[in-house]
């Protein structure tokens, strides 16, 4: 039945003269008493955001004033000096920031799977309690999101240019840079989706300073013209580490792509000066950190800005006097640190995680906290600031008393961490640990070393850049001990199995198969071998021998792999190609004479650093640096006489070879 506004009206008022003339005044003082008493959430997450690079946490970078917003937060707040994840990584990060449960609990290990949206989340728990939740920006987690009244989601990684957002209604796409749009949708979410009669709880997630690190237009063109100060540890050498340290692949100077990474493209300012300056050796790994921090910083200042705006908002609205306003990124990064960019490892660069908090009335301003907090910790904080209940089975535990500087007595005094995403991009070996805020004890396991496993212990008050690990070091062996009592003990709480729960593989990266390991001598006549007879040549030096004819036409003699890992030895123009492909980039080392007609014997050696040498009948014919070794077991199988499945390298016209092709042997090399 519907009421006329008029008839509505005067229901209305007879209402309160009902109630009396003191009810009414009561009633058109304050707004319901539910809203007034609980606060509303707003979360600010980036996406590798390395606190390193934030203002208010000191370090190298304080004086480049990059996140002056950010920094506003600390300073009417509280900024947490020791915040730390469980799994450094972008998927699992967002599943234990929803679920407050480590990895193994709720089930989202990697970057790779599915995530359980039925389990139990923060945001449902929140909802039945009367708040209106929503999510815009990046989560990462593939599936409709559960528990929010509104959710506007980046697909996967989701894109710095024109992205697209998926919503319970469909895809939609706007024209601008991610930074920017995340936080006009999250304003218009803010000035038009909130029933003002509830509290709200907003997440806004950014995707940057995510890799590729592209700023705005706006942006960029200032930063590119700064030098940034460089990293004590940009030339580590990774002694006194083990292989975890020496094996990685997340270096600047041999996994940094040029083309993607860095932008060096054709007529780019970085491409002319780099064919200006032949820079080499530490020179060059200098020049790309300072590209690398000119765009990753640049989209620091792009988030920063933004926050900027979404504070100015909630002041001019007014909503700033009961809102808590919570800043923090999904782990830490390396900026040049170890000589490294991205995560994962359990050094305090990428273990630990920014986190700042302000709360009028409730946190004092300007307060640092040094106790140990991780984001097992945010969704029970959540429900704790809503009063919301929370449930046993979360692991973490509220900082809501932190936040008013009453840490319990029995705060923890110690962090447990697991990293599981191996094989995979970066290899990062599989690792747990314990730290408690000075020492840090790391076990990497599955490690092709006898023992599977290796060690680590770090003093943090002698050795702040993890430099030296004094596992080995008598003096230290009751400490040893205690520590991994102390390991063990976490594990029984968190009730982690062995591993995590998590079946080992050693070797076969990303579901790419291959012959065992330890076979290192080959034979191939023409066409593609089955997945388990291809080498296995993640580590190794490669020697390939072709015996073949020539007859005029060119084509691929032999290769494995494709468009993102692999190699072909092929023939362009007459002349013999070698081709290396790494995450999607490829360097081509070719040389000498035309081919002549009829039999040739063409050999490749390249050794387990990337020095490459091509022989033709015996003798060379060009030489160089590939730049890197087969860090990854290619996905696509082996082929002669053509690139099966996806190429290597655009081969132009000729891509299937049609000349005879005897024999190719092929030997690994340690
Ligand atoms: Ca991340």
């Amino acid at each position: 039945m519907k009421m006329s506004k008029s008839i509505k009206f005067i229901l209305f008022i007879l209402m309160f003269v009902s109630a009396g003339v003191r009810g009414l005044a009561a009633a058109l003082a304050k707004p319901p008493v539910e809203s007034m008493s609980k606060p509303n959430i707003v979360w600010l997450f980036s996406d590798d955001h390395a606190y390193q690079a934030i203002g208010a946490y000191g370090g190298r970078f304080q004086k480049e004033n990059l996140t002056p917003n950010i920094d506003s937060i600390a300073k009417e707040g509280m900024l947490f000096e020791r915040a730390y994840v469980g799994n450094s990584i972008c998927a699992p990060s967002r599943a234990t920031l929803l679920t407050g449960k480590h990895s193994h609990k709720n089930g989202k290990f990697d970057n790779r799977g599915g995530f359980n949206h039925d389990q139990q989340q923060f945001q449902k728990i929140l909802q039945k309690s009367g708040y209106q939740t929503a999510m815009i920006g990046k989560i990462h987690l593939n599936g409709a999101m559960q528990g929010f009244d509104y959710w506007e989601v980046l697909p996967g990684q989701g894109r710095y240019t024109n992205p697209q957002f998926i919503t319970a209604e469909g895809k939609t796409e706007y024209k601008g840079h991610s930074t920017d749009i995340v936080t006009d949708r999250a304003l218009n979410w803010l000035k038009t989706g909130v029933d003002s009669s509830k509290p709200f709880m907003l997440m806004i997630h950014y995707k940057a300073p995510h890799r590729n690190w592209i700023p705005a237009e706006r942006i960029m063109k200032k930063f590119r013209k700064r030098t940034f100060p460089e990293p004590e540890s940009l030339f580590d050498d990774y002694q006194n580490r083990g292989e975890a340290a020496n094996k990685q692949d997340m270096s600047i100077e041999k996994t940094m792509t040029m083309k993607s990474d860095l932008k060096v493209v054709p007529g780019s300012d970085r491409a002319k000066y780099l064919e200006e300056h032949k820079l080499e050796g530490k020179d060059l790994i200098r020049w790309k950190y300072q590209a690398y921090m000119q765009d990753y910083l640049g989209c620091i200042a792009g988030v920063d800005e933004n926050i900027g705006r979404i504070l100015a908002y909630l002041k001019e609205s007014g909503l700033d006097k009961n809102t808590v306003v919570m800043y923090s990124a999904d782990q830490g990064f390396y900026l040049g640190e170890h000589g490294w960019f991205d995560k994962r490892f359990m050094y305090e660069e990428s273990f630990r995680t920014p986190l700042i908090a302000k709360w009028p009335g409730v946190i004092k301003p300007g307060q640092r906290n040094s106790d140990l907090v991780q984001n097992i910790d945010f969704a029970e904080t959540f429900l704790d600031i809503a009063g919301a209940p929370i449930p046993e089975d979360m692991q973490g535990k509220s900082i809501v008393p932190l936040l008013k500087g009453e840490t319990p007595k029995d705060w923890r005094k110690s962090l447990y961490y697991h990293y599981y995403e191996y094989p995979a991009v970066h290899s990062v070996r599989r690792h747990e640990g314990v730290a408690d805020g000075r020492y840090k004890l790391i076990r990497y396991y599955g490690l092709d070393v006898p023992a599977g496993e290796e060690w680590e212990l770090y003093d943090l008050d002698t050795d702040p850049n993890e430099m030296k690990s004094v596992y080995d070091d008598p003096e230290m062996a009751r400490k040893i001990k205690a520590l991994k009592a102390e390991l063990e003990r976490l594990k029984k709480q968190y009730d982690v199995p062995e591993n995590g729960g998590q079946k080992i593989r050693q070797h076969s990266q990303r579901g790419g198969r291959s012959a065992k390991p330890d076979k290192l001598s080959f034979s191939f006549k023409k066409g593609a071998v089955p997945n388990n007879k291809a080498p296995y040549i993640q580590g190794r030096g490669i020697e390939v021998n072709v015996a073949f004819s020539y007859s005029g036409s060119d084509g691929v003699l032999v290769a494995q792999g494709g468009a993102s890992e692999g190699y072909a030895l092929w023939v362009k123009d007459g002349i013999p190609q070698w081709t290396v492909k790494r995450t999607d980039e490829g360097t081509t080392i070719a040389g000498g004479n035309k081919l002549s007609s009829g039999k040739h014997s063409l050999s490749v050696v390249q050794d387990k650093k990337g020095m490459a040498v091509l022989k033709l009948d015996g003798k060379e014919i060009a030489k160089g640096s590939v730049g890197w070794s087969f860090k990854m077991q290619p996905h696509d199988t082996l082929s002669v006489g053509i690139d099966s499945g996806s190429p290597v390298t655009d081969y132009g016209k000729s891509k299937r070879y049609t000349g005879d092709i005897d024999q190719v042997e092929i030997k690994l090399l340690k």
